[in-house]
Parts: C-alpha cells; structure tokens; sequence
C-alpha cells in the first residue's frame, strides 16, 4: 500500500469509521491493560507491606527482603513487556477486525446512497424530456419571422399543455413512489371486491376506449391489508393490463384460496412480457422495448415500482407469469382475516 492509497483509505467514509472503530478498541485494551497491570502490581507488592502475608517476612532478614523486591520488580517488567505485546497484538487484530467491520457496517448504507442517486439521476434525465420538448416548442414559435395566427397558437398552446401533462404524470408517480417506500400504515380487514371496484373506476374510462372487457370474478371476502394501497396496486396493475392488451381484448380478475392466503390475479390476453424483461419490469423506469417505442402519456415505468413498494410493506408476494403474445398474470398474495 502507497502512502496516497493510506491518505485515501482514511479519507473514505469506510476508512474513517474503521479509524473509530480502532480507536474505540485500542482505548478498551489500553484501558484494561492498565487495570490488569496495577492489580498485578499490587499483588506483586503485598507481601512487604506489612500487611497479609508480609507479617510473616517482617522479621524475615534484610537479604530476603531485598531478593523479594528483586522479584516484584522483575515480575512487573515482565507484565509490562507481556500487555506491551498484547496491546501490539490488538493493534494489528483491531486494523484488520475494524477495517471488516466498517466494511460491513457500510456496504447496505453506500448501497441505499448509491440506489438515491441512480434515482434522483433516472429522474432528472426523464423530467428533462418534456422540458426540452417544451423549451424547444416555444423557441421555434418565437423564431418565427411571420405572425402566429390563432391556428397557430391554439396548436402551440395544445403542444405545452401535452408536454405538462407528461411532467405532472411523472412528478405524480414520483411523489407515488416515495410515498410507497415508506413505512407501513395500520393494516385492517379490508373487502376485497371494494378496492377492486375502487381500482376499477380508475381503468373503466381507457377500457371503454379500447372496448375492454373486464370479468370481475373476485368473491366478497376480508382480507388483512390497507384499503387505499391495496386499491393503488390493483389499479396499477388492472391499468397495466388493460394499456398493453390488444384491442377488444379481456382482461380477468379471480382469486384463489389456499392456506387461508388468498391470492388474486389480475390477468389479460395482451402483448405478453419478453422473457429477458421478466427480471427487470419492477424496476424503476424499466420499460420492455415494446412499451419504450410507444409514447410517454402511457407512463415512465414507475408503476409495477410502485406496486412492489407497496406489497413489500404490506407483506404481499407479488408476482408475474407471462408469454409474449398470449398475455400476462400478475398476482398478490392476500391473508384472509376470515373464511372465504
Ligand atoms: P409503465 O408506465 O411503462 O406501464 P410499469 O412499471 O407499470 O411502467 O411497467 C413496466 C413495464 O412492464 C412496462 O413498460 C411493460 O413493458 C411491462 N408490463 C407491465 N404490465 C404489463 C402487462 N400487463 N402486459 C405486458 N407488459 C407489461
């Protein structure tokens, strides 16, 4: 190791929490060290202090004294040199013992830090987007050598107000995404069928356009769960399904009960799911090719994020089964509060 790499190492966030780590183990041995020797040493001392077993010896001749203190003062060097090797020891154990710890203290929090500013970057890049659609919008209008006639204007107007849409879509799924993440509310029984109509009345409008047909086969049960958030995941998974099927389509929902879990499906007979984007379409901004090539009014990829977010939180399974072409299966895993 080169003196720069040292300076870096301690200068580096795990270099200077093993430093503590070293320092707070060093001081526990010097301490200790230090208690043991002057325990020792009054051990050492006692049979010439008058006291104890030194009465005997008081009378004892001046030559047995001095061999005595001879031998306390040998036994004391000898301490000292034993805890000096120890303490050495300890120092070379602690630079390797906290170097692991602060390794390991830090490998989740640099993960968590580095995911932050995946994050925030994936964000600004797709915030930018509109923006610059926007800006470039506008600069060409103001560019223009002749007059902008209401025509024109009525369609500049139309063009900002699309592209703004775009930006609160994003910004409304981002607000979404970290209000998922974060800590689990009061879970409570909650009907089933209720947050499944609840999510229907957000899909019915873009169904109809497409002339979707959605079966609603799920039974009046209670599940434990947290209505409003159940409601968002199916929504985001019933508008899924009905934005990547094929016109005319149908799109399924059904439970099944086992173990007093009850899972619910929300499956359509859509474009189906690559087997290559199965790994990834939970991630953040993850969009399969097919969706990337449509437009960006159909969202960012931040939705299924959402949705694992909140199934994690509130201790659901979610999971997907797909073909390409056939259609897609996603499910939830719900505890029943009581019988179906
Ligand atoms: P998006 O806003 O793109 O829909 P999501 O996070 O909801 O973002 O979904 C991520 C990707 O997963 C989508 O872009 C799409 O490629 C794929 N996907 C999700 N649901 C379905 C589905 N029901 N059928 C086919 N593909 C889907």
């Amino acid at each position: 190791m080169t003196v720069a790499q040292i300076k870096h190492y301690f200068q580096s966030r795990t270099g200077r929490l093993a430093l503590t780590y070293l320092v707070i183990i060093m001081a526990m041995t010097i301490i200790f060290s230090m208690m043991i020797f002057a325990i020792a040493s009054r051990q050492f001392d006692r049979p010439l202090d008058g006291h104890g077993a030194g009465r005997i010896i008081m009378g004892a001749p001046d030559n047995l004294r001095v061999l005595l203190n001879q031998r306390a003062e040998e036994a004391r060097a000898e301490l000292l040199l034993s805890l000096l090797f120890l303490n050495l020891g300890m120092l070379g154990f602690g630079m390797w013992f906290s170097n692991y710890l602060a390794a390991r203290t830090m490998a989740p929090i640099e993960r968590a830090m580095q995911e932050q500013v995946q994050f925030v970057s994936d964000a600004s890049h797709e915030l930018r987007t509109p923006l610059t659609a926007l800006t470039s919008l506008n600069e060409v209008a103001l560019r223009r050598k002749n007059k902008i006639t209401d025509a024109d204007a009525r369609d500049l107007a139309a063009k900002n107000v699309a592209e703004t849409n775009k930006l609160y879509l994003l910004t409304t799924s981002l607000l979404g995404l970290v209000h998922a993440e974060q800590k689990p509310e009061l879970m409570q029984p909650v009907e089933l069928q209720r947050a499944v109509s609840d999510a229907m009345e957000h899909v019915l409008q873009l169904a109809q356009e497409k002339s979707i047909t959605i079966n609603d086969a799920v039974p009046n049960v209670n599940v434990l769960s947290h209505a409003e958030r159940l409601a968002q995941v199916v929504k985001i998974l019933l508008e899924n399904a009905v934005k990547y099927s094929h016109k005319a389509g149908t799109v399924m929902l059904y439970t099944k009960t086992h173990d007093n879990i009850v899972t619910l499906f929300v499956a359509d007979s859509g474009i189906g799911i690559a087997e290559k984007d199965m790994p990834h379409i939970f991630n953040r901004f993850y969009r399969a090719d097919q969706s990337r090539s449509k437009t960006r009014n159909d969202g960012y990829g931040i939705g299924l994020a959402i949705a694992k977010a909140i199934s994690e939180q509130l201790g659901m399974n979610i999971r997907v089964e797909s073909k390409v072409g056939v259609g897609s299966a996603f499910s939830i895993d719900l505890p029943l509060t009581h019988g179906a």
